[in-house]
């Protein structure tokens, strides 16, 4: 498979893995979102124009009561007893005690003249019957004037109240302390920035206002006024800063005064503002954490999908060379086999003729000379080269699984030590350290040992020859280690720092007569044997090597019992 095939497989992954969550997440923020702004939205306003209601309520049994206040004592004296101002006094001071809101009380005969005054001004004397405040009460019965300054030149405001007797109406008139009344007006607490004030029909305030506003001034705002009688209100307006502003406003129902309560757009959806810094905070680290999962975990299917491929691959050129081993074997024993026996022939007529030739001389037959000496010599060198066959044939004999092994249980733990002594000599001789690395619980194992002698020695001595190649007389190293693995096998290895295998050989290198050294000194039948009578066993030789690193061969043989 190409890298391609990979790159467009982690791209399908990934955006899987990125897109589906992140589309899911943000819609369920976004649609929670929505309806948590909008049930914000309601509930504030909701609550605002509850206050203003309830505020409104408030202010205007304020009214209410001080109205009924003068009315009771209209009712209960007479003009005559009234405007003797002991009487008024008296009666002013039972007033103070209900409301201390009152701050003067003021006695009127139906012409307006002032004829009683209990204050802290000189007014009897003056007459009103030109004041609008005065001509409403002789209309209406009562009156509630806006704020104004008068003849005191001091803010304030009247309630004046009017009554028949003997066919002349008189009227009684109070002051209403602005300061508390202030004070009731603006008692008002939402958040920080939450107000209330009064503006009269024409926008001028009533109250002060605590954002600034000073009473009796024009409203910097001009807040459109509603129809008289309309119901509560409730709108977004800037002011003269450029703040925004939530505002809620009611008239007043014992007076055309307008009840406005307002408080900053910022103060009065914070919990919205929360709440949409912390969905845009869930959603940059969500999506952060999802971006961050999905490539590492594609990072990992991908690689791990690769490796799988490899090892597909791996498992499958070992299979074919497995098989070709074992057709390799079949046929070299088949061949050795068919050498042997003239090999045999040949062996035993050599003998023959070594026999003939000695039984000649002794029979005094053949005299000394050169060429009965050159003949002699002859005849050595062909038991020399037969000789050489025979052990060539035993040997692919060995790799063709041809001769049975003899199974016994052995300890390796003891058995190895025992092996690499047959060679700590040569290994010093070399500088090559012979290192141990035996786990005490390695189980027996069910093995022929001479053939598992002949085997290490072949893989100790392949070891020795590529180190030496490598490191010369210095710095070799050479492990011989043995491990369980699994439950069921134990791992012997045998690792050396040589000169390494390259990939290409790597392929190779079971094969009989696979060799890289020169003719006469490797005959390429080491390995191949040594795999024939593992495999014999029941068991695997695998190598692992990197060209001028070292290679690593392990046996893996099935544990005794
Ligand atoms: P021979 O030793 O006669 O060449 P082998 O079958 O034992 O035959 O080894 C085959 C080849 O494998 C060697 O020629 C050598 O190139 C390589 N080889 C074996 N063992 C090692 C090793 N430990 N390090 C490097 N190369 C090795």
């Amino acid at each position: 498979m190409g890298g391609n095939h990979y790159g467009v497989m982690k791209r399908i992954i990934l955006s899987c893995m990125i897109g589906l969550p992140l589309v899911l997440l943000l819609s369920v923020l976004s649609i929670s979102y929505y309806f948590f702004t909008h049930s914000i939205e309601s509930a504030t306003t909701a609550s605002i124009v509850r206050i203003v209601e309830d505020h409104r309520d408030m202010i205007d049994t304020f009214l209410r009561e001080r109205k009924a206040d003068l009315a009771f004592i209209l009712r209960s004296y007479t003009f005559k007893a009234l405007s003797n101002p002991r009487e008024l006094d008296a009666v002013f001071e039972r007033l103070q005690e209900k409301s201390n809101t009152f701050v003067d009380l003021g006695v009127f005969n139906e012409a307006g003249l002032h004829v009683a005054y209990h204050g802290p001004y000189k007014l009897v004397g003056r007459v009103y019957r030109e004041a609008t405040w005065f001509k409403e009460v002789m209309k209406n019965g009562y009156y509630i004037s806006d704020v104004f300054l008068g003849y005191r030149r001091l803010p304030h405001f009247v309630i004046a109240v009017g009554r028949q007797e003997g066919g002349k109406t008189w009227v009684i008139r109070a002051t209403i302390d602005t300061y508390m009344f202030n004070h009731i007006v603006e008692g008002v607490h939402i958040g920080k920035t939450g107000e209330a004030y009064l503006l009269n029909a024409k926008g001028v305030f009533q109250t002060q206002r605590r954002s600034g506003g000073n009473l009796m001034a024009g409203d910097p705002e001009a807040l459109e006024l509603p129809e008289s009688q309309s119901s509560t209100r409730t709108f977004m307006q800037k002011d003269s800063r450029g703040e925004k502003f939530l505002y809620a406003t009611t008239w007043l129902r014992e007076k055309n005064w307008l009840l406005v309560v307002r408080q900053e757009k910022s103060d009065a959806f914070k919990a919205l503002y929360t709440a949409t810094y912390l969905v845009l905070m869930v959603s940059v680290l969500g999506g952060a954490v999802i971006i961050l999962a999905a490539f590492f975990l594609t990072g990992r299917i991908v690689s791990r999908i690769k490796r799988a491929d490899t090892e597909k691959k791996d498992l499958g050129e070992q299979l074919i060379r497995a098989s070709r081993l074992a057709e390799l074997g079949e046929m070299a024993a088949g061949f050795a086999h068919e050498i042997n026996n003239p090999l045999q022939i040949i062996r035993s007529e050599q003998a023959l003729i070594e026999a003939i030739l000695s039984d000649l001389k002794e029979a005094g037959g053949l005299k000394e000379s050169k060429d009965l000496a050159e003949l002699e010599d002859s005849l050595g060198q062909i038991r020399l080269q037969i000789d050489r066959c025979a052990k060539i044939t035993q040997s692919i004999l060995k790799f063709g699984r041809q001769s049975e092994p003899v199974l016994e249980d052995i300890d390796l733990r003891d058995y190895i030590p025992q092996v690499t002594a047959m060679i700590s000599k040569k290994a010093s001789v070399h500088g090559i350290k012979l290192v141990h690395d035996i786990s005490e619980d390695s189980p027996l194992v069910n093995a022929d040992p001479g053939q598992l002698q002949q085997v290490l020695m072949n893989l100790l001595n392949n070891a020795f020859d590529a180190i030496v190649s490598r490191h010369g007389s210095e710095g070799g190293e050479l492990t011989v280690g043995v491990a369980p693995r699994d439950s069921e096998k134990v791992e012997i290895w045998v690792k050396d720092n040589g000169s390494g295998i390259s990939p290409e050989n790597l392929k190779k290198i079971f094969s009989p007569f696979f060799t890289t050294k020169p003719i006469g000194k490797g005959t390429g039948l080491g390995l191949s044997v040594c795999y024939g009578i593992i495999d014999s066993m029941g068991g695997t030789i695998e190598v692992a090597s990197e060209k001028g690193v070292g290679a690593t061969f392990t046996i893996t043989l099935p544990a005794a019992g």
